[in-house]
């Protein structure tokens, strides 16, 4: 029966058998027998050799409790789970009927046992058993509890078992210390660890190990390194590969080359053997730390016929980017003989995802359908993503449907896939039914909601993420919150934003930080844009290009070129978009003689051709100089084509310095170049009405008609309380509409008092004056300036972004009201910013 090698069958023969036999046990054996049955059991390698010789025990009448102890030790140390239960059932049985009472030797054997074959839950149980039967533990026992209990992570049993150790009077045994600091670093809990730690006063390569070991592994990797070179300073010890792979995996957190080098130095010298996990942790490294060629190196040194090996260069690979590179450590896996495992094949099927490539990801499908891979969830969640990417929703849904434990992971490849479709409404819904949700479903969600414009949304996306428990946002959810409040204009929200990000702890890497510059910057606060680049380390160049930006948009040139000029002296190479921030400085603070000579050094000095943005920037600049025909003759000695937003630059210049003659010549070039331009024929018709040319501005308006061409509606936002307010020009569907056609009132009869003339010519429109009139104090901007006038303090910046340029009549009349009412007011059109105070702009009156 026994041969069967079932454990449900045998539980009644060993009682039948042992209970037949129990009565004639013999207290006595004779020296031979023993030794007989001690070299015997040593040679049971399988559990049924052991069952075997059990029945022959209970038939020679032999349950003496050293042999049982023998059996029970011997079965658990084969450590299968098999084995296990047999040497428990032995051992049950024994205890109730032959008066075997346990001994810590039997109890050690299987606490061991379970807790080895990771039966931790059984283990623990023993051991509290062992208590309750009144037997105390030594020194092997608590190890052996304490493993169990950091594999299972079940922390209050741990620490009461530390209670006892001290009770116990165990707690100087260094074998004992070494698992107690062990248990806690398993544990995360790195602090007691470290108490325990500190306070032996011997300690040995194992102790060292544990706590390096915790550390590397709780993102605590300076301390890890930081620990291992004070154990290679203070004490005699050497460390082994377990030592060493943990140090190498900390150098790889930190991304520390120079710390890595170090380490990999000290290996060479010391002679320690360098094994299979110790290069594949070193490749990992050197790879983490973005030098590939040292860890190319060791790969081809080590030989490639190591699993962990390959899939630690492919995957760093994949994470890098360098997805061809990645398939072909897979393809010489292959050539070598070294069967791809899940592991290896996440690397290959993100590989395909990210090269588009549905000819590869299906034939990635195809080895994981032949080697029954297909069980594993985050291959099929690789999968989905993959054909997701490549537009193969139907084979990515069969997958989908198929998969019994469909994780977050498993829906955030939907809600990843759809965004990345443009199918932003099944996202949405996606995101909607899911079951549970994470971080990168909510960051998901909340950048393409951000990158569809839809910037309101996202926010109230954002806020109700807030409510939700255990979702806390991180640095990515905050980038892309950051730029919808820089879109929007929203300075609370931004400050919001930027306090949110202090009192979370969120990482202020140059990246986040950048944005920050930015969004500050497109909320009208340099001060705070300025402050924040200020304390940003590791500036590169797109944070520099933001707060060169961010001076310019405020009409500090001077302090954008200075700058520039601390960027170029700090030994940064610029980029064409660093060049548009300085050209547009220039322009906008009406240095001419600097912006040429930052044209000019482009190509001489740092080596980058000027394009056509680069062109507008200085056609801008010129045409705000009033040297128009400069900038015409600029424009004719193009190296390309110029195209419309060039000539439009030359348009507006003209409309400023009022040259009827440049002015058409520019609009003829755009209705040729971008017929649906609408702004220019407005621009145009500005030109006409101040030179009086009616006519001529008739005609513009009736080929604007004639085209269908309409100026798309103004519309202007402000932020009253946290809230966005919304007006479109002549639009009157606002609640609080009576108090502020009132407030217009009021406002216009104290700037007509000031002496303000509505500048009609901003009206395209067939209709009288009176009309006219109306229609321009229905525009977006004042609306918007009376609402922020009624609802907020006295004396509280107004803020308003306007989708479009600004016109002269509500730029005049945004002048006139900051002087009556005392407010500062803050207008960004589409083109830059428009500080008035006082009655007068930043701008100088040119935009
Ligand atoms: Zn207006
Ligand atoms: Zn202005």
């Amino acid at each position: 029966m026994a041969m069967l090698g079932s454990v449900l069958h045998l539980s009644p023969m060993v009682l039948t058998i042992t209970s037949s036999t129990s009565r004639s046990f013999l207290p006595k054996q004779s020296e031979r027998t023993k030794e007989a049955t001690s070299s015997s059991l040593k040679n049971c390698k399988t559990i049924d050799e052991l069952r075997m010789f059990h029945h022959s025990l209970t038939k020679l009448g032999d349950v003496s409790v050293t042999t049982i102890t023998k059996l029970v030790a011997r079965s658990c140390e084969l450590g299968t789970r098999e084995s296990l239960s047999f040497a428990k059932e032995v051992f049950d049985y024994s205890e109730a009927n032959v008066e075997l009472n346990g001994s810590c030797f039997v109890y050690n054997s299987l606490i061991r046992g379970y807790a080895s074959a990771g039966l931790c839950k059984d283990a623990i149980l023993l051991f509290l058993r062992m208590m309750n039967s009144g037997i105390s533990p030594d020194k092997y026992t608590f190890p052996f509890g304490l493993s169990a209990c950091a594999k299972s992570r079940a922390n209050r049993n741990g620490i009461q078992i530390h209670g006892l150790i001290v009770k116990l009077d165990y707690a100087k045994d260094l074998f004992v210390q070494n698992s107690l600091v062990h248990f806690y670093a398993e544990c995360g809990e790195l602090d007691c660890a470290r108490k325990v730690f500190d306070k032996m006063s011997e300690r040995n390569v194992v102790s060292w190990t544990s706590m390096i070991c915790g550390y590397a592994r709780r993102d605590l990797a300076k301390d890890a390194v930081d620990l291992f070179f004070q154990m290679m300073r203070d004490e005699n010890v050497t460390p082994n590969s377990v030592t060493m792979v943990c140090v190498i995996s900390a150098c790889a957190k930190l991304e520390d080359l120079e710390m890595g080098d170090k380490v990999y130095a000290f290996i060479r010298s010391s002679g320690i053997e360098v094994n299979d996990f110790m290069i594949s942790a070193l490749v990992d490294m050197y790879m983490k730390c973005n030098a590939n060629d040292i860890a190319k190196r060791l790969f081809d040194q080590y030989g490639v016929r190591n699993l962990d090996l390959c899939n630690a260069m492919a995957s760093n690979y994949v994470r890098q980017g360098l997805t061809k590179e990645a398939l072909g450590v897979l393809n010489v896996m292959m050539d070598s003989g070294i069967r791809p495992d899940r592991i290896s094949m996440l690397s290959a099927i993100s590989s395909c995802s990210q090269l588009r490539n549905i000819l590869w990801g299906k034939s990635c499908h195809g080895y994981v359908l032949r080697n029954g891979l297909e069980s594993w969830d985050n291959i099929c969640n690789a999968l989905i993503d993959m054909y997701m990417k490549c537009h193969r929703q139907d084979a990515a849904f069969r997958i989908f449907d198929q998969m019994s434990n469909k994780t977050v992971v498993t829906w955030n490849s939907i809600i990843a896939g759809y965004v990345e479709n443009g199918e932003v409404d099944a996202a949405w819904e996606t995101f909607n039914t899911m079951p549970e949700k994470n971080i990168v479903s909510w960051n998901t969600i909340i950048s393409a909601l951000v990158q569809e414009s839809m910037f309101e949304e996202a926010i109230e996306v954002f806020i109700s993420m807030q409510s939700q428990e255990g979702v806390n946002a991180d640095g990515v959810t905050v980038m892309s919150i950051a730029s919808a409040c820089g879109h929007l204009g929203a300075l609370d929200l931004a400050k919001w934003i930027y306090y949110y990000i202090e009192k979370n702890g969120i990482q202020l890497d140059v990246r986040l930080g950048t944005t920050l510059v930015d969004m500050f910057s497109r909320c009208g606060d340099p001060e705070s844009a300025m402050s924040i680049f200020n304390s940003l380390t590791n500036r590169d160049v797109s944070a520099w290009t933001a707060a060169i930006r961010a001076m310019a948009m405020a009409g500090y040139a001077k302090r954008a070129m200075e700058l520039f000029n601390e960027m170029i002296e700090q030994g940064l190479k610029p980029d064409g978009v660093v060049f548009v921030g300085a050209l547009t400085a220039c322009s906008h603070g009406g240095l001419v003689q600097q912006g040429k000579e930052i044209f000019n050094s482009m190509e001489k000095l740092h080596g980058v051709a000027p394009e056509d943005v680069h062109y507008g920037c200085m056609v801008d600049l010129l045409g705000r100089a009033g040297l128009l025909e400069e900038a015409l003759q600029f424009i004719k000695d193009m190296p390309m084509e110029p195209n419309d937003v060039i000539w439009n630059s030359l348009l507006a210049g003209s409309r400023v310095q009022g040259n009827v003659e440049i002015a058409a010549y520019a609009a003829e070039r755009i209705q040729v170049l971008a017929p649906e331009r609408t702004g220019s024929y407005v621009l145009l018709s500005n030109v006409y009405a101040s030179a009086g040319r009616w006519n001529d501005m008739a005609k513009v308006r009736l080929s604007m008609k004639e085209k269908g061409l309409r100026k798309p509606p103004g519309t202007s936002l402000i932020q009253i309380r946290g809230k966005t307010h919304e007006f479109t020009s002549g639009d009157e569907s606002h609640p609080e509409m009576p108090q502020i056609e009132a407030m217009l009132d009021e406002i216009t009869q104290a700037a007509n008092h000031l002496g303000h003339v509505p500048h009609l010519r901003n009206v395209l429109m067939d209709v009288d004056e009176k009309e006219k009139i109306f229609m321009l104090s229905r525009h977006s901007e004042k609306l918007a300036m009376a609402y922020g006038l009624i609802s907020s303090n006295k004396g509280t910046t107004l803020r308003i972004v306007k989708n479009l340029r600004v016109c002269s009549d509500c730029h005049s009349f945004a002048k006139f009201a900051s002087k009556v009412y005392n407010r500062e007011i803050v207008l960004r059109d589409n083109n830059r910013f428009h500080f008035i105070r006082q009655g007068k702009c930043s701008c100088g009156d040119y935009w």
